[in-house]
């Protein structure tokens, strides 16, 4: 649709330019970031439609911009990786991210599969400010969550360490990815261990789903 907004996250200028050039042409609004720090700013400052996002950047690289997005907002991601190994292209699905595409790739590719992923997300918006994982369902929106039909009551701290959890559903967090966004006094990762056992203790019968995995962290069970 004409008129959405594109951001593109790539440190190489020479691709980056090229993909705004046919991205324009195609009625887009486009933001550039030449890196990952810049990347959140602009995600923050002007709420994209879409993330065009480079796996390999300086400072704060791909994958944990688009963990670090992921956490609140399911805004599509599609990953762009020089790399062809499966485990990379793996790492980007992993993070939530909605596609990719390997370089060297033709900017006609790019275009196409930001047609279609904002497809795919057009037709799925009511949902998209809300997490169902199992009977847990997160309403980022409303900064709620329930078990089955029944309201939790958790605190702010507890909530967005669920909604991180959540958002990476069936992946394994670490100690330090949860503790990212936190906005009260956290100094050391053993706190984290702390707030997840109240946090299990508040889910009431979904607390299974919150499931320790030793010598990694904590994942939420599908
Ligand atoms: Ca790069």
């Amino acid at each position: 649709m004409p008129g959405e907004r594109i951001l593109i996250v790539e440190d190489e200028a020479r691709i980056a330019a090229v993909l705004e050039r046919y991205l324009r042409a195609e009625g887009f609004q486009v933001e550039r970031a030449g890196d990952g720090k810049r990347a959140l700013e602009l995600w923050r400052a002007a709420s994209p439609d879409l993330i065009l996002l480079d796996l390999m950047l300086p400072e704060i690289d791909g994958v944990a911009v688009a963990t670090h997005i992921r956490a609140t907002s399911d805004v599509p991601i599609i990953m762009l990786t020089a790399k062809v190994e499966e485990d990379d292209r793996l790492t980007g699905l992993g993070v939530g991210a909605d596609d990719y595409v390997t370089k060297p790739f033709s900017p006609r590719e790019v275009v196409a599969r930001v047609h279609a992923v904002l497809r795919r997300a057009s037709g799925q918006v009511r949902s998209a400010r809300q997490h169902a994982v199992g009977a847990l369902r997160i309403d980022l929106d409303a900064f709620a969550a329930y078990c089955g039909e029944t309201r939790l009551d958790i605190s702010p701290t507890q909530f967005r360490m669920l909604a991180a959890l959540a958002a990476r559903a069936g992946v394994a967090l670490r100690r330090q990815e949860l503790l990212e966004g936190r906005t009260d006094g956290f100094t050391d990762v053993r706190t984290v261990d702390a707030h997840v056992k109240n946090l299990r203790r508040r889910l009431g019968a979904c607390a299974e789903q919150l499931e320790t995995v030793r010598g990694v962290g904590y994942r939420l069970r599908t």
